[in-house]
C-alpha cells in the first residue's frame, strides 16, 4: 500500500492515481525530483512514492497493463495541496471564497508583527507558511482582478480567534 509523501493521498481502487517510487538510484534525476518539490533536505527511501497528480500527461506511458513513468520523467506539479492557515488551520482550497497569503519574509520588521498577533509561541514561517485572508481587516486588500486580490503593502493581519 503506497501514500504519495507529497499529499498524502493513500493508493486504493478508486482513488484513480497510480503511484511511482522515486529513482533513489539514479542520482542526478532524484536530485531533479526533490528541487521540483523543495524538498532538498529530505531524502525518499525505496518505499517512498508519489501519485500521478504531480506528473503532467506526457510523462506517463499507458501502452502496457501498468501505467508507467516514461524514463527520465520529473514530476513538476507542486501546488501545495497540503497548504494551511498556520493559525486556523484552514485548508487552501480553491474557489472557497478567502485567500491565501505568504508571510512577508523579505521584511522582518512587518513580520514581527504578524507572528507577535498569530501568538502561536517561537516559530518561524517558512516560504511555504500561509495566512488566510479572515485575519486581515477588509482594509488589507487590493483587489487585482474578480478573484485575485493581493495584500497591501505592510499589511499586519489583526483577526485572530481569542485563545
Ligand atoms: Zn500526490
Ligand atoms: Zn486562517
Amino acid at each position: 500500500m503506497s501514500t504519495c509523501v507529497f499529499c498524502k493521498t493513500k493508493q486504493s481502487k478508486y482513488c484513480g492515481r497510480s503511484f511511482h517510487k522515486f529513482p533513489v538510484k539514479d542520482v542526478l534525476r532524484l536530485q531533479q525530483w526533490l528541487k521540483e518539490m523543495k524538498r532538498k533536505d529530505w531524502k525518499p527511501n525505496r518505499n517512498s512514492t508519489l501519485c500521478s497528480a504531480h506528473f503532467t500527461n506526457d510523462c506517463f506511458d499507458r501502452t502496457g497493463f501498468l501505467i508507467t513513468l516514461k524514463k527520465n520523467s520529473v514530476p513538476t506539479i507542486f501546488d501545495n495541496p497540503k497548504s494551511e492557515c498556520s493559525s486556523c488551520h484552514r485548508l487552501r482550497e480553491y474557489g472557497r471564497g478567502y485567500s491565501f497569503f505568504k508571510f512577508p519574509l523579505d521584511e522582518p520588521d512587518i513580520m514581527k508583527q504578524w507572528i507577535a498577533n498569530i501568538n502561536i509561541g517561537p516559530w518561524s514561517p517558512s516560504s511555504d507558511s500561509f495566512l488566510c485572508s479572515d485575519h486581515f481587516e477588509l482594509s488589507c486588500f487590493q483587489k487585482k482582478s474578480k478573484n485575485y486580490i493581493t495584500l497591501r503593502k505592510g499589511s499586519i493581519p489583526t483577526l485572530f480567534a481569542p485563545l
